[in-house]
């Protein structure tokens, strides 16, 4: 595995690879890698040739007062991580080599980005949206996959795919769950013991949601009325939002018509960590 840290290096390198007939398939990370990430190395494995693994944490994605200071950083364990799961390329940069002085473009899908996560983080998709396209000028992949874990992410990046005609496919995997049904984070490394089991809440959320399903509940509304009910009786947990959305626009939707996908979206405090879900539901 080679690591490199220039982008020009690795936009020289992705170009041979393309000139080379090579199918690329990239994965961008903010590193502190887990199970998660590894699963989405997999994908790209059995989808292309080669595959470049990006670690960047990207400080125009925090908000002034979220943990970009804080956020784990390992690097020499996240590179033989990456070595072990078969990386072909490690691409890190510097913050200061992606974003160099008086630079002044960004990038924003502004209806999706106004919505959930975006409405309680502002600039965050812009930031996400800006270093996305950044990173597929950097590595022009033919392929690159985004975890479901993010899933308002991969909707921003699925939009922005297609409104600015970027030629990647765009692939979503799974969540990687622990065995408590706990989705596998980065930012787990934040949750005390006590905390971490309050959190398995997320998932028993999920669970009751499929659970109404299956009983032919059409009122949305009052299922993720229920849902904040059992995220508040759990000690130590708050509910941030809990809603059904659909699943390109976001939009959330109240009652369903019958047999139709939809997005259930969590987000609650455990302690003071703060951790998002979701789940397709068909309803
Ligand atoms: P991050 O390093 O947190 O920015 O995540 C990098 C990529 O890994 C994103 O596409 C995430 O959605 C994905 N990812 C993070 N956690 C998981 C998980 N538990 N299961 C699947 N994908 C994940």
């Amino acid at each position: 595995m080679q690591i490199i840290s220039d982008p020009g290096q690795m936009q020289a390198l992705a170009e041979k690879l393309r000139l080379n007939r090579q199918c690329i398939g990239v994965i961008m990370t903010m590193g502190a890698l887990h199970e998660g990430h590894l699963s989405l190395v997999k994908l790209a494995q059995q989808t292309a040739g080669i595959v470049i693994l990006t670690i960047f944490v990207n400080p125009s994605q925090f908000g002034p007062n979220e943990d970009l200071h804080k956020y784990p950083r390992p690097f020499e364990k996240d590179a033989s991580l990456a070595k072990a799961a078969g990386v072909d390329y490690l691409f890190a940069p510097d913050a200061d080599c992606i974003y160099p002085e008086h630079y002044q473009t960004t990038v924003e899908c502004s209806s999706i980005s106004s919505l959930f996560e975006g409405a309680l983080r502002p600039g965050h998709f812009k930031g996400v949206a800006t270093i996305v396209t950044k990173l597929f000028n950097i590595t022009k992949p033919h392929i690159a996959i985004f975890g479901e874990k993010d899933i308002q992410q991969l909707a921003v990046i699925r939009r922005l795919v297609k409104d600015l005609n970027i030629d990647t496919k765009i692939i979503g995997a799974p969540i990687v769950r622990e065995e408590n049904g706990l989705a596998i984070s980065s930012r787990n490394i934040y949750l005390s013991s006590q905390e971490r089991d309050a959190a398995t809440i997320l998932y028993k959320c999920i669970c009751h949601a499929e659970k109404r399903m299956a009983e032919h509940e059409k009122d949305l509304d009052s299922i993720a009325n229920e849902i904040e009910q059992m995220i508040t009786l759990t000690p130590g947990c708050r509910p941030d939002y809990v809603s059904f959305v659909d699943e390109e626009t976001f939009e959330p939707v109240i009652t369903t018509q019958g047999n139709k996908t939809y997005r259930l979206l969590l987000a609650m405090y455990s302690g003071k960590v703060r951790l998002i879900d979701n789940a397709k539901i068909l309803a």
